[in-house]
């Protein structure tokens, strides 16, 4: 690799596992799952000892998703979730999220020796660390908390990686390559019966005769239940997705270090810095920085430009550097369950407020267990219908300015002082056109309005993509859709 930077993540270098067929024809099955990532497989491995027919589908290869970008924590010690938790919902709430935190990194550590997967897993450390004052004061509050319930930690006054103002660390996480975990465990799932389609994106669904009849690029899939592990929903009903959650996009790099030792750290609040090693035949420092809400801070390549400086003081060298985006609900639990109170054809797992490893994990034991009828101590933790509470009042209201002020930016900025000559803005026939110009002097022109809900789309110079700052869809420099919830590619074929 010599000194190139790659634009990709570290885990997508691995490279030596299994492709899947695309479906061919229509089929059936007792439950279709949509979208192979951290999410999806778990569901299919959980579901694939019982006797039901399961088929998943990805619309390109599984893996490649989100989970590919992640920093592959296992921890239940994250950004302050048990302070909003507490303050939004009380201690139960907060204990039981806690446990099922817990039970998400002893399934892996479970899984990981029954089956013998290699997936560079290492038990680990994790630290919370404070940079300011108050961010002390959620230390204190989350102290209090593990303190109450007797749960182990240490608070000590620095961490392995960065200076801070104090630390709580405890014991029992794990860090993993989440691309080795998942493509073995898709095999085991494969192996047990399970169908896995890629390359089959699902376009629509409806409810009839008492099943789903889901429309995929490729055939109907009739399933009894469909579950929905394709991370930000590509339907705006049921659930209304976009009032109940924002994007927030992060920023992560690699670089080779010398010494890797054990532990893994982040800070309670935004800015969020974010550490772990990895262990592999070279060893790495991973640093995550440079987050913001999606329709925030649009110049990418200064976020880049960003992350890299700051990474300066952590490695010698930055080797890969990729971004990634989750979605932020807005009373700060995943929602894991049905997707209607009364409806039990159809499930959605997502939301993770950026812990999906664990929350992926834990999804796939409930909606196995709604699925087969079975009892599941988290279900009405994350069951998605559940009620409003105040902070999530307070937070819709943010969200929804947020996603307005995404959309009002979008719309009235048509050329941002950031891009280089190479991007250019034109109206033709009263159509908004993007025309990117390559290298070698080729154009590509895409229409610039997201089809997912007509927000204007950015293009983001570092990766060459159109972005969409509302909801996170994105479209490579030829318009094709490379992530959700778009259906629609923005590809136009004409001259200017
Ligand atoms: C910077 C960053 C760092 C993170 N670090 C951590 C961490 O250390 N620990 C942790 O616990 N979590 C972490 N997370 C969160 C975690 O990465 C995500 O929550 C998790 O990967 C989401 O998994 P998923 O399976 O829901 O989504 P995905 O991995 O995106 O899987 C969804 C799949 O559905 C497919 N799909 C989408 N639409 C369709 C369709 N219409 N038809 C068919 N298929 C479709 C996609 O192709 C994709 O493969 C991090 C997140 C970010 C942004």
């Amino acid at each position: 690799m010599g000194d190139i930077m790659q634009k990709e993540s570290l885990w997508k270098q691995y490279q030596n596992h299994k492709r899947y067929p695309a479906l061919t024809k229509g089929i059936t099955c007792d439950v279709l799952i949509i979208g192979g990532g951290i999410t999806g497989i778990s569901c299919a491995f959980e579901l694939s000892n019982s006797n039901q027919k399961i088929v998943l589908i990805d619309q390109n290869q599984i893996g490649q998703g989100i989970t590919s970008g992640t920093t592959g924590k296992l921890t239940y010690l994250q950004n302050g979730i048990y302070q909003k938790l507490l303050h939004t919902f009380g201690e139960e709430i907060a204990l039981t999220y806690y446990q099922s935190q817990k039970e998400a990194v002893e399934t892996v550590e479970k899984y990981v020796n029954q089956y013998h997967i290699d997936c560079n897993f290492q038990k680990d450390i994790s630290y919370l660390f404070a940079t300011t004052r108050k961010e002390e004061d959620t230390l204190q509050i989350e102290k209090a908390f593990f303190k109450r319930n007797q749960i182990p930690y240490i608070y000590e006054k620095t961490n392995p990686f960065c200076r801070s103002r104090g630390a709580i660390k405890v014991p029992d996480t794990a860090v993993f390559h989440p691309l080795k975990y998942l493509y073995h465990l898709a095999e085991l799932a494969y192996k047990r019966g399970v169908q896995i389609y890629e390359k089959t994106k699902a376009v629509g669904f409806k409810d009839y005769e008492n099943n789903v009849i889901v429309d995929t690029e490729r055939g109907y899939i009739r399933a009894k239940k469909v579950v929905f592990a394709c991370h930000y929903p590509f339907f705006l009903l049921p659930g209304l997705f976009p009032l109940r959650a924002h994007i927030e996009r992060s920023y992560v790099c690699a670089g080779k270090v010398k010494d890797a030792g054990n532990g893994n750290a982040i800070n309670p609040s935004n800015p969020t810095y974010s550490f772990r090693y990895h262990k592999d035949r070279n060893k790495f420092l991973i640093y995550c920085g440079a987050s913001h809400k999606l329709g925030d801070h649009l110049d990418y390549q200064e976020n880049y430009r960003l992350l890299t400086e700051q990474a300066k003081e952590f490695m010698p060298n930055v080797d890969y550097i990729w971004q990634n985006q989750d979605i932020m609900t807005n009373d700060y639990l995943p929602l894991i369950g049905r997707l209607q109170k009364n409806n039990d054809h159809l499930y959605i797992a997502t939301g993770y407020n950026t812990w999906g490893m664990t929350n992926g994990v834990i999804a796939g034991k409930v909606i196995r267990d709604l699925i087969l009828g079975e009892e599941n101590p988290y279900a009405f933790l994350f069951a998605p219908y559940r009620g409003i509470h105040f902070d999530q009042i307070k937070n819709f209201t943010l969200d929804a300015y947020q996603s307005g002020k995404s959309y009002a930016i979008s719309k009235l900025k048509n050329y941002y002082s950031f891009y280089l000559d190479e991007v250019k803005i034109r109206k033709k026939k009263g159509k908004k056109l993007g025309i990117y110009i390559d290298e070698d002097g080729k154009y590509h022109i895409v229409s610039t309005i997201c089809p997912h809900m007509k927000c204007s789309l950015t293009f983001n110079m570092f990766q060459k993509t159109w972005d969409c700052p509302c909801h996170g869809s994105r479209f490579d420099m030829d318009g094709k859709c490379i992530e959700g919830p778009s259906l629609k590619d923005i590809t136009i074929i004409e001259k200017i």
